[in-house]
């Protein structure tokens, strides 16, 4: 899995950092796919100047319908179809985002050559598909808001294929479904358990991403034991009460709950406008006194899991 930021800036974009949106790409060997996180204006633009083309994305997941989270997406969809894309889009987001969608396609004259599909989304789990599972919990912001967890289901463990020849069982189309755990009977009557010739599992990676939020409780059961786990840090320590008057948290108030949650890394983005590079330097140090493991996110930059 690698996470890709497109846009790590509060509010209004600045020179240096673009609205909200990040990519995840999958990386699965057998379920690949590209989601996209919030889409802010210019995300289409950003993109660009990625690897990353919108007709990969086959899902895009909207925390909250604030403009620095969405108003890049009609233009995202539209030119998604101009390009001939046929794949279909999944889109998932707080209740409003199909009328948001709809009224911007049909009052402009614009419609999209592939199946959308557009899913109003309440706590709990909001897909799964057994290759991952996505779970969305209400945050706390002054509209309706979500953060989503994501969890990779354990992938099989590798196959002893040198124990499996030493017990005289050749290589070919029975060791993939040995690779299966299946049991397979052999010419000469015997019969084999895959599961004894394959390695423990590996464990699935999990991941939470949040909206913006003050902080709130179901944050700890969102981000709980993830690997990777990405936050606003929109104002620094000293101004926390006004970043929680307007649902925003500190970045003090992400590095501990970051540290509550046990997670493995932290990432802090949608940082204020007020900040240039020295004062996201200090966000970054604020964060490391709580919870060392913080990285911040510019735009472009790019995570692996
Ligand atoms: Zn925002
Ligand atoms: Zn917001």
């Amino acid at each position: 899995m690698e996470l890709i930021f497109l846009g790590t800036s509060a509010g209004v974009p600045t020179r240096a950092r673009n609205v909200t949106s990040l990519v995840l790409d999958l990386q699965h060997p057998t379920r690949p796919g590209v989601w996209l996180f919030d889409c802010g204006e210019g995300t289409q633009q950003q993109l660009l100047r990625t690897a990353f083309h919108p007709g990969k994305l086959d899902k895009i997941f909207i925390t909250h319908l604030h403009g620095d989270h969405l108003f890049g997406l009609p233009g995202l969809l539209c030119s998604r179809s101009m390009a001939g894309n046929a794949a279909p889009l999944t889109l998932y987001g707080p209740a409003g985002l199909a009328e948001f969608v709809e009224t911007a396609l049909r009052l402009s004259g614009s419609w999209t050559d592939y199946p959308l599909e557009i899913i109003e989304i309440r706590e709990g789990v909001v897909l799964d598909d057994g290759f991952y599972k996505v779970t969305a919990r209400a945050l706390n912001h002054p509209v309706e808001c979500y953060g989503y967890r994501i969890e990779e289901a354990d992938k099989p463990g590798a196959l002893d294929a040198a124990a499996l020849i030493a017990d005289g069982i050749r290589p070919g189309p029975l060791f993939q479904a040995l690779k299966r755990s299946e049991t397979v009977v052999l010419e000469d009557g015997r019969k084999v358990n895959g599961k004894d010739y394959l390695s423990a599992p590996l464990p699935g990676k999990k991941l939470a991403i949040f909206g913006d939020t003050a902080p709130c409780p179901a944050a700890l059961a969102l981000a709980s034991g993830v690997d990777l786990m990405v936050h606003e840090a929109t104002l620094e320590t000293a101004m926390e009460e006004k970043a929680n008057s307007r649902g925003h948290s500190s970045t003090r108030q992400a590095a501990l709950l970051a540290r509550d949650a046990g997670v493995g890394e932290l990432i802090i983005t949608h940082v204020s406008s007020r900040y240039d590079a020295k004062g996201c330097e200090a966000l970054l140090a604020e964060c490391r006194a709580h919870f060392a493991r913080t990285r911040l996110a510019d735009d472009f930059a790019r995570f692996h899991l």
